[in-house]
């Protein structure tokens, strides 16, 4: 079994998601007492955020490269950056190391293919909805993408940072992104990327009346499959009888 290197902290709400993620997904895989091999290095999610909206992306590239470099050193054999907007940087931190990072991008593009749809609406930050740097990538992986109007973009931006990265989940929240969804699917969405790791503690597939694709989980499956390619029993499987 391979090690993961979990890059997290943004926010540590959806972090936590992640760990909870690869280590239940292995123990499905193997079974018995199984868990992910996995190191974390877990930032202060408010010194990234400033250096966000300050637009100071080379620093904050350097901070997560940093970040990679000592996952490496730990062991770590790939590297996952936790959130959807600060794969902004991905290119640098990706250099940084000679481990590979698992592209979030990448993997949701994958898993929108594999679901048989090309026309999805995306939800996230303001970055990853209004910027170039993750949906021209999906676009790269063969998507069709939409993203909702500027109340809409506003609205989703405003719920992560000031509710959901706090873990703060408002039943309010819920329904006016539900709103935000109805919206997209009436443009023609077949299904709804929640391209913010932290937007699946809030909408789950009842709140779509089209598929969900939720980050955190698709990033995690793609990091436990690349952990366990070729791997058919990772070492003692069940507790000793005693
Ligand atoms: N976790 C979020 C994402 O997936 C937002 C927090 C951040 O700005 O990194 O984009």
């Amino acid at each position: 079994m391979k090690t993961i290197g979990l890059i997290g902290g943004m926010s540590w709400e959806s972090t936590a998601e992640y760990y909870r993620l690869v280590n239940e997904l292995t123990r499905d895989r193997l079974g018995g007492l199984h868990s992910a091999r996995c190191v974390l290095y877990s930032v202060d999610f408010a010194e990234i955020e400033q250096l966000q909206v300050q637009g100071r992306w080379a620093e904050a590239g350097e901070v997560l490269a940093a970040a990679a470099r000592s996952l490496e050193a730990a062991g770590a054999d790939l590297v996952l950056i936790c959130t959807n907007t600060m794969h902004k940087v991905a290119d640098v931190v990706g250099a940084a190391v000679s481990i590979p990072l698992l592209h979030l991008a990448d993997a949701t593009a994958e898993a929108v293919r594999a679901a048989g749809l090309r026309r999805v609406g995306l939800l996230g930050t303001a970055f990853i909805m209004e910027q170039d740097f993750y949906r021209g990538r999906l676009e790269a992986g063969g998507l069709d993408v939409c993203v909702p109007d500027s109340d809409g973009r506003a609205l989703v931006h405003r719920v992560i940072y000031e509710e959901l990265c706090l873990g703060i989940v408002r039943e309010e929240s819920r329904t006016a992104y539900r709103e935000v969804i109805r919206d997209l699917v009436a443009a023609g969405a077949e299904g709804i990327i929640l391209g913010c790791t932290e937007i699946e503690l809030l909408i789950g597939p009842e709140d779509s009346p089209v598929p969900v694709f939720p980050t955190a989980r698709i990033h995690a499956e793609a990091a436990v499959d690349a952990a366990l390619q070729g791997v058919r029993n990772g070492g003692p499987a069940a507790p000793s009888s005693r």
